[in-house]
């Protein structure tokens, strides 16, 4: 009989900038396997503008996998590129599933300026502009000195992006659109329009940097053998471009490729509504069952745990649900902080890993803990449900959920 998968988050965001990751993972493959992990979703794996310090969302070099020396080092904060696909082999001979993060939605640390006009929008509507166009100076040209033409001679310009938050002449942040282009409109509808979040925003309209992600995304699968991706910040990208672009990548792969995104909204039906844009392409991580975890864990005990799963993903369109607790960004002091309270992590695990719907994703910080932050590790206790998950939760599900606080399923092999 087939066994339950289990996905585990193998990172969090205050790992020491150390590039030891890699290599560490390459050392717990056996031990992964054995609790039960079947996929793993591996941090952004290319060289950020913070060199060895970026936990590898300030995306510089797509094709720079800790190759080439550029920004301050040759290994990303993770290690080399050479540990990265040992880690992956290693990982894929235990049959584990290997998704790695997509940062597609924009780049960061460009190499040099130029000027380019631009408006300035409202940040909390950029529907509206404030100002009339005028010349500023923005870093958008990236030319890789570091890794010159190897892979792909493509080099970047203020032409392949939509807008920047920094005026190098002005020394003024805001938001500032390039004079002539537009915000995609089918992304999400916060701020007005919320298709720019940070650094340089790609713009996914540009018929050239479409091939040209889709050629790095060939170049990528083939290099790493990867399984599938975790994809970020999909919520500020148009809805019509991740399809497309799995597509043309499934098409040349010989395994099915299997993707996750990030669609960073407690709303349901915005996030049914993104399935049946995409086309059901992507699952997406469950946020709203976390919100419910988060209200749950601090409540003082008024929340009402009949309503768990609530207006969830999970209770609402399971198939497309991978279901999580805590993740590297809703960490302490991170930008959508919302901890989980430790005394009620064991249950939001078991009501993620015993349950016969969604795909669970175990947080690295829960596992080992986040030392930085003295955060004790839940390893004991993950360790025993994750147990449970491997050989006795399958077969029909039973729930009792009528009762305020106390709650129960049982399920029957
Ligand atoms: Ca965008």
């Amino acid at each position: 009989m087939a066994r339950n998968d289990t996905m585990m988050q193998y990172f969090e965001w205050y790992l020491p900038s150390d590039s030891t990751l890699w290599n560490k993972l390459t050392k717990d493959v056996k031990h992964l396997e054995n609790i039960g992990i079947s996929y793993i979703w591996l941090p952004p794996a290319y060289k950020g503008a913070g060199g060895k310090d970026d936990v590898g969302y300030g995306v510089y070099d797509l094709y720079d996998l800790g190759e080439f020396d550029q920004k301050g080092s040759i290994p990303t904060k993770y290690g080399t590129k050479e540990e990265y696909l040992t880690a992956i082999k290693a990982l894929k001979e235990n049959n584990i599933k290997v998704i790695t993060d997509i940062v597609l939605n924009h780049k960061m640390g460009a190499d040099e300026t130029e000027d380019v006009l631009a408006v300035q929008d409202d940040a909390t509507d950029r529907n509206v502009s404030l100002t009339d166009a005028k010349l500023i100076r923005v870093w958008t040209k990236y030319v890789f000195p570091g890794r010159g033409n190897t892979y792909s001679d493509f080099k970047w310009n203020w032409t392949h992006f939509h807008g920047v938050d920094w005026d190098e002449n002005s020394g003024r942040a805001a938001i500032y659109k390039f004079y002539g282009k537009h915000w995609d409109e089918d992304v999400d509808k916060e701020n007005g329009n919320f298709d720019y979040l940070m650094g340089a925003d790609i713009d996914l309209n540009n018929y050239d940097v479409v091939n040209e992600l889709k050629k790095w995304g060939k170049w990528y699968l083939d290099t790493t053998n990867a399984d599938g991706f975790r994809l970020d910040a999909v919520k500020h990208i148009r809805a019509e471009f991740f399809p497309e672009w799995i597509e043309e990548l499934q098409k040349n792969s010989d395994r099915e490729l299997y993707t996750v995104g990030e669609y960073w909204s407690t709303n349901i039906d915005v996030l049914n509504n993104y399935i049946q844009k995409t086309n059901g392409c992507m699952k997406l991580f469950d946020v709203p069952l976390h919100y419910n975890f988060y209200r749950a864990s601090r409540s003082n005990g008024e929340y009402d745990m009949s309503k768990i799963f609530e207006d969830t993903l999970v209770g609402n369109n399971p198939w497309m649900a991978v279901t999580f607790v805590d993740n590297h960004d809703t960490e302490p002091e991170q930008g959508l902080e919302s901890w989980i309270l430790d005394w009620f992590k064991p249950l939001a695990y078991a009501l993620i890993l015993l349950r016969k719907d969604g795909l669970p994703c175990v947080f690295y910080g829960d596992y080992y803990g986040i030392p930085s932050k003295e955060i004790s590790d839940k390893k004991s206790i993950l360790d025993t449900l994750l147990n449970v998950r491997k050989f006795y939760a399958y077969g029909e599900q039973y729930d009792y959920f009528n009762d305020l606080n106390i709650i129960g399923f049982t399920r029957l092999r």
